[in-house]
Formats: C-alpha cells, sequence, structure tokens
C-alpha cells in the first residue's frame, strides 16, 4: 500500500488545524534533554508544516508513565528544547485531552505550533480507546503520522486517531521521517537489488525469529554473529563455555541451519575471556577451540575477515544486532568493524541499512551513521516490519488513491511512499 504523504497535501495546509503524532521520547537528566537526536530530526517536519501556514497541535509520548499523570514524566522539558531548537514558542498544553486541548488548538494562529502533554498519561492511550481517539480525533482534519519508533503499536495517538479522522473525511498522511522508514526498509525487503547480504546480531535470537525466518527466505546470504550465534554453536555441537546461550533454541537454530544451507554464515572464530567486562583480558580462539569457563564475547578477526569477503559483492546489505558486546572496549572490535564495512559497502554504491537501538548506537560511536544509506530509529517497529508483519499506525494512514484533487500528480511522481 502507498500511503498519501505530507508532501502530498503541499499547497493546501494553510490555516488548517493538523494533529501530528511525533517521537519525541527522548531521554532526561535532572529535569532537562540529555539527548537532542529525536528533537533534531523532527525540526524539518514541523518547519514543513510551519512553512505551509498549518496549526500543529503534536502529540507525543514521553516513557511509560502506566495511563496516569506523574509529572516525572512531563513533556515540559522537551517543549523547552524544541522550542530553543525550532527558534519558535512552543507551548505546552498542561492537559492531553479534553477541552483545555481543544482550547489550546483554538489560539493557535497559522504557522503555531502546540505541545499536548505525554499522551501516556492517558490510560485509554496504549488501549488504544475510541473515546480518546474520538477526543483527538474532533481537534483536526488532517493527521500526520512522524513517529515510526512507535508505528507497530495500534495505540489511541497512533493508529485509532488516524481511522477517527479518515471516518469523518479528514486525510492521514505519513510525515517525512515516516515516509523515509518506509522508503528504505520497503526496498529491503521488496525486491532487494542482489545479492542482498544480512547480518543479524545482538543478545537473542528470540527476539529476532521472525525476522530471522522471513529474511532466510529474502537474502543471498545471512551473516549471524553476536550472543544469537552462540546458539547456533551450540546447534552445531560445539562447546561455547559460560558464553550466553539459549538452550531452549538450540532446536531452532538446527531447523535454521537446515534449511538455511551454504545460505547461513557463522563466525569461524571467537573473542573470549573468562569474564566480560571493561578490563578482561581477551583471547582469539577457532570456533571449535572453546572450553568450559570461556565466555564468547566478539567474533575474532577471521570472521570479521569472512564477512568482508561476503559483503564484497552484495549490492543491499541490511544489518540488525551488533556481533559483541561493543558497550566494551575489549569486546567492541567485531562491531566497529562491520560498522567500517558498512560505510565503506556504501561508498562503493551498495545500498546500507542499519536496524536496532543498539545496533544504531554502534554506528553512531563508530561515527559513521552518515556515510550509510539509512539508520532506522524505531527498533522495534523496523524488526516487525522486516518480519513482515504490518505496521497498524502505517495501516491506519490514508492510502493514495485518496490524494486530494490537484495533489494526484505530485503523488505519482513520487515514489517514496509506503508499500
Ligand atoms: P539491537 O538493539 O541492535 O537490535 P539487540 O538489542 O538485539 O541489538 O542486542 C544488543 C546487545 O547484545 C548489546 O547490548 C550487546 O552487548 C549484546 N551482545 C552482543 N553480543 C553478545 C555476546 N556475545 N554476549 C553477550 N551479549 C552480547
Ligand atoms: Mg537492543
Amino acid at each position: 500500500m502507498q500511503t498519501l504523504l505530507l508532501d502530498d497535501l503541499r499547497g493546501s495546509l494553510e490555516g488548517q488545524t493538523v494533529l501530528v503524532r511525533l517521537d519525541l521520547n527522548t531521554p532526561i537528566a535532572d529535569g532537562v534533554v540529555s539527548d537532542d537526536t529525536r528533537i533534531e530530526a523532527v525540526l524539518p517536519t514541523l518547519q514543513q508544516l510551519h512553512e505551509g501556514g498549518a496549526r500543529a497541535v503534536v502529540l507525543a509520548h514521553l516513557g511509560r508513565p502506566k495511563g496516569q499523570v506523574d509529572p516525572a514524566f512531563s513533556l515540559a522539558p522537551v517543549a523547552l528544547r524544541l522550542s530553543k531548537r525550532l527558534g519558535r514558542p512552543v507551548a505546552l498544553c498542561a492537559e492531553s485531552r479534553g477541552p483545555v486541548v481543544r482550547e489550546a488548538a483554538n489560539r493557535l494562529s497559522d504557522g503555531d505550533v502546540v505541545l499536548v502533554e505525554n499522551t501516556r498519561f492517558e490510560a485509554g492511550e496504549t488501549k488504544n480507546d475510541p473515546d480518546l481517539a474520538a477526543d483527538w480525533g474532533s481537534l483536526a482534519r488532517i493527521y500526520v503520522n512522524d513517529a515510526f519508533g512507535t508505528a507497530h503499536r495500534a495505540h489511541a495517538s497512533t493508529e485509532g486517531v488516524a481511522r477517527v479522522i479518515r471516518a469523518a473525511g479528514g486525510v492521514a498522511v505519513a510525515g517525512p521521517l515516516m515516509q523515509r522508514e518506509l522508503h528504505f526498509l520497503s526496498k529491503v525487503t521488496q525486491n532487494p537489488e542482489r545479492p542482498f547480504v544480512a547480518i543479524v546480531g545482538g543478545a537473542k535470537i528470540s527476539g529476532k525469529i521472525d525476522v530471522v525466518e522471513a529474511l532466510l527466505g529474502s537474502v543471498d546470504r545471512l551473516v549471524i554473529g553476536g550472543a544469537m550465534a552462540n546458539t547456533f554453536f551450540m546447534a552445531l555441537g560445539l562447546e561455547v563455555g559460560d558464553s550466553l546461550v539459549e538452550v531452549e533454541k538450540v532446536d531452532m537454530a538446527k531447523d535454521l541451519l537446515e534449511r538455511g544451507g551454504d545460505k547461513i554464515v557463522l563466525p569461524v572464530d571467537v573473542r573470549v575471556a573468562t569474564e566480560i567486562s571493561a578490563s578482561a583480558e581477551v583471547r582469539d580462539l577457532e570456533r571449535t577451540a572453546v572450553s568450559a569457563g570461556d565466555r564468547i564475547g566478539d567474533i575474532g578477526p577471521q570472521s570479521e575477515q569472512l564477512i568482508s569477503e561476503v559483503l564484497g559483492s552484495a549490492r543491499t546489505v541490511m544489518w540488525n544486532g551488533p556481533m559483541g558486546v561493543f558497550e566494551l572496549d575489549p569486546f567492541a572490535h567485531g562491531t566497529m568493524s562491520v560498522a567500517r564495512m558498512m560505510a565503506e559497502a556504501t561508498d562503493r554504491g551498495v545500498l546500507t541499512v542499519i536496524g536496532g537501538g543498539d545496533s544504531a548506537a554502534a554506528i553512531e560511536a563508530a561515527g559513521l551513521a552518515d556515510r550509510v544509506s539509512h539508520v532506522s530509529t524505531g527498533g522495534g517497529a523496523s524488526l516487525e516490519y522486516l518480519a513482515g508483519d504490518p505496521l497498524p499506525g502505517v495501516e491506519a494512514l490514508s492510502p493514495r488513491a485518496e490524494a486530494p484533487a490537484g495533489a494526484t500528480e505530485s503523488a505519482a511522481s513520487n515514489d517514496q511512499g509506503a508499500a
């Protein structure tokens, strides 16, 4: 499905109240935003609405306040920082639903923006309560979802409200960040240029089994690293010592190895220590040489070489999950090498996409985030998308066929919509 985009509404926003769902779930320390990444990411979206003369009413969540008002999760620090970075006032509406929000929306002039207090102060938000969705939906005839990170959740502010506004004759569109995410993720899931290589790692198979399954069907090679590889080692009958392993997933790993055959690439050597710590003394071993008491914390140098060779011919690469405990220097080498390989592949014209919160943190730490094609900001959402699951927040948007008259031409020439 191609969804309608905010870009499609160019020229028709003037004086319109627009309800915008953003991802402003930023870390807060001592009442101050401690990382601007998400705030910076939404500035172009808000700027686009401002220039179009829209009156933006912004919905966003912060943390997990469990459906009740909790000052520790107020969006006040976010409003402050947003205002500073935008260079225009961003008022915070102290309530998250009801007449106070309506009044705040009514007071807006063209180009203004108001941030509505934490959507998760409402118990109905995560339950996708129809009354709550109707309350928000009554504020506007245009809804913009630019919060890809919560698109896999059918919440009142992501799914319910889009349906309400469409049912009332309005439109629900994808914002530019959402558009970019869907553009790149659909490129790797639908007809990727081949060879298509996926690199999957991280802590557990269990959280990613659906993705591994889906990828197995579509990739040319599937590289497995991180603690996930340990479970595959065990499936091969190898000793993994005291490494992190999911014993109850060994049968699943066996099955995947059988079905995957040569497609699956496992590390040939590993970096071990007797403890996983910042001061660990590491040793590199063939994967067959691990013994009791060893803990595998990273892939070894021969495996890095192997991955580099696999990537040598790739035209599309998807990476999800670090190769080791990259947070600790002794075990960071494999992950940092893969980060560099991703950047180098991008230089060769390869489409490179990174998903997963820790993998995104790793490419940031490597200083290479702007040297790959796309770093997805939606951990869970990107995993579900890659596993082939529909994202409720995207499914609820208006399809392209509903493009308003006059917008069809630009819509037809724009191939960046959701698929
Ligand atoms: P992402 O967020 O990119 O999807 P995950 O959350 O699945 O990645 O996994 C990231 C975590 O996996 C990191 O905290 C990392 O320390 C851990 N990890 C990777 N390899 C190992 C290993 N060999 N042993 C223990 N933990 C590991
Ligand atoms: Mg993670």
